[in-house]
């Protein structure tokens, strides 16, 4: 079935009740572990149920975000999903009082039960009327931000677009682009300041209900992290700062000289090399139909799951009027399908679409044909090594798609990996502070998000930039508002990632194995047992950076000439 044409059908919260209604007296009148299995089963998949209608409805809202129709589908999700979560709260405590726990427990993955646990941690009835507020406020963000323009070289543009500029080779465009971006952002400062703050809010308000000393546990408990907590990230982000930021600066000052720059800018961090920084030699239809070829020669599963996506017409890539900015893979797990939205323009990101949120789709279609739907493909740091990590090993392929400019792109998307670290770790560690400190005010927060530039970009100025020089790089970017905590997940990957590029140098079809099982395997192990067992560090060992960005040097310098 074609994404276009599946059905959507509102499931409501009173059928949501209903169907937990008999989920609970099915399980109290069980007699045997195995009816509290199939008791579990059938509320799965009325959960299912669930799933997709949310997801259908708010992915046809990002289609077009104009959409009446959609847009009343997606407020009443927001509305109920907070009470969808607390029946599901509910089922976790039966699950985990169930007499039968014990046999429960041999027969379910015991991660099931550590992921009850922590969903009682991270929900209370008295919260709800809040979490609704916050779904209402992250909306209002993600639409202002898809219908803010930003106005360039006598256009208005959507900021997906205006990006774009970012990788061009002429500098003073780049700097123009920055300008505007600026400027586009001051003219709406008093609304991003204003939506942040009572974001912050109403998230330390529901912390401190149920008894947190702030959000940062309760974030924590929210991503449904089982396998590390804020002291260990503490701890990543330490060694990114000793071990990695030294580099990171190294390389970026030696982008500076061979420019002859005498200052690395903001709006050259995405520049590489000189000349043309590399662009896609295809047009969108030439990008799908290389992106066959390249999966059906990594391997034949892959391959074939790409015949898939592209029969079930399950990209949209197009950048338009209305469309939500950004990027997602996402699921509608009743038809097993996932989707993969976009905009594309032109740019090498363009292929890490197909790299990147491929990676998440495949790990997806891996929960449908062999995992659990509860523990799901992982936490979102294991999710980002499946995308991270195909990105990688796409690079073989990279010809195709970028002509004599391949081995080009494989430079800068090692680069942009590597430096991505640093910037990560501010986004982390500046939600850290900021739900720490809840009563800072727009200013503060503008101070401590340039003090942490300064720690882990040192290399980087934003002088003589509109707006951003205060400090403002983070209002757009879309995790800070949506997804509190979600970011240090995308360094832990990058980590990892980066390891499983290293190891398919040495073979590359023994670590596309050992990534494929990675995929495979989706949440049914503690991320620090999926990583081990793809022969790859820890990120949060000791060292583990300092070994990895000493690979990157010998790479790059290897690219380089
Ligand atoms: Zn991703």
């Amino acid at each position: 079935m074609k994404v276009s044409q599946i059905p959507y059908l509102r499931y409501t919260i009173e059928e949501g009740r209903a169907d937990f209604e008999k989920f609970s007296v099915a399980v109290k009148n069980a007699i045997s572990v195995d009816d509290v299995i199939s008791a579990r089963d059938e509320f799965l998949s009325n959960v299912i149920d669930f799933m997709t209608s949310a997801s259908l409805s708010s992915c046809r809202f990002t289609l077009n975000t104009k959409d009446e129709f959609y847009q009343g589908e997606k407020e009443y999700y927001d509305n109920v999903t907070p009470l969808f979560q607390q029946l599901l709260v509910q089922y976790a405590a039966i699950m985990l009082s169930s007499k039968f726990r014990k046999e429960l427990e041999g027969k379910l993955n015991p991660r099931i039960f550590k992921s009850y646990e922590i969903a009682q941690k991270a929900f209370s009835d008295k919260i709800i009327e809040e979490l609704q507020l916050e779904n209402s406020i992250t909306t209002e963000y993600s639409k202002f931000m898809s219908e803010i323009v930003f106005n360039f070289e006598g256009k208005d543009m959507p900021l997906s677009v205006l990006r774009g500029y970012f990788e061009n080779s002429d500098r003073e465009i780049r700097k123009g682009a920055a300008q505007a971006l600026g400027a586009g952002l001051h003219k709406n400062a008093e609304k991003l300041d204003d939506i942040y703050d009572r974001l912050v809010k109403v998230r330390d308000k529901m912390a401190k209900k149920m008894g947190y000393k702030n959000f940062v546990e309760l974030g924590y408990y929210r991503m449904s992290r089982m396998d590390y907590d804020a002291q260990m990230v503490a701890k990543f982000r330490k060694n990114v700062e000793t071990d990695l930021v030294p580099v990171v600066k190294k390389l970026k000052e030696n982008i500076a000289k061979k420019f002859g720059w005498d200052k690395f800018m903001f709006y050259d961090n995405e520049v590489y090399s000189v000349g043309e920084t590399p662009k896609p030699i295809l047009s969108v239809d030439e990008i799908f139909k290389a992106a066959l070829e390249m999966y059906d020669d990594m391997n034949p599963f892959v391959g074939n799951f790409m015949h898939e996506m592209i029969d079930a017409e399950a990209f949209d890539v197009l950048a338009r009027d209305g469309k939500w900015g950004g990027g997602y893979c996402t699921t509608f797990p009743k038809y097993k399908q996932p989707f993969i939205l976009a905009n594309f323009n032109g740019g090498c990101g363009d292929i890490d679409v197909i790299t990147h949120e491929f990676g998440h789709a495949l790990a997806a279609k891996n929960v449908f044909e062999y995992g659990d739907i509860e523990l799901e493909v992982g936490g979102m740091e294991t999710a980002e090594c499946h995308s991270m990590g195909m990105e990688f090993f796409c690079e073989k392929y990279m010809d195709k798609f970028f002509g004599d400019k391949a081995n080009k792109y494989r430079y800068k998307h090692l680069m942009d990996a590597l430096s991505f670290i640093p910037y990560g770790v501010i986004v982390d560690e500046y939600q850290q502070i900021i739900y720490e400190n809840p009563q800072m005010t727009p200013a503060q927060r503008k101070q401590t998000y340039l003090e942490l530039e300064k720690k882990y970009r040192p290399y980087l100025s934003y002088e003589g930039i509109e707006y951003l020089e205060e400090g403002t790089r983070w209002q757009y970017q879309m995790h800070i508002y949506e997804s509190p905590f979600y970011y240090i997940d995308y360094c832990l990957a990058q980590t990892v990632a980066i390891g499983f590029s290293i190891a398919a140098r040495e073979n590359y079809d023994s670590a596309l194995e050992k990534y494929l099982a990675f995929s495979r395997k989706g949440g049914t192990e503690a991320f620090g047992d999926l990583v081990k067992n793809a022969g790859l560090a820890s990120p949060f060992e000791e060292g583990a950076l300092k070994k990895i960005a000493a690979m990157v040097v010998d790479i790059v310098a290897e690219r380089e000439s």
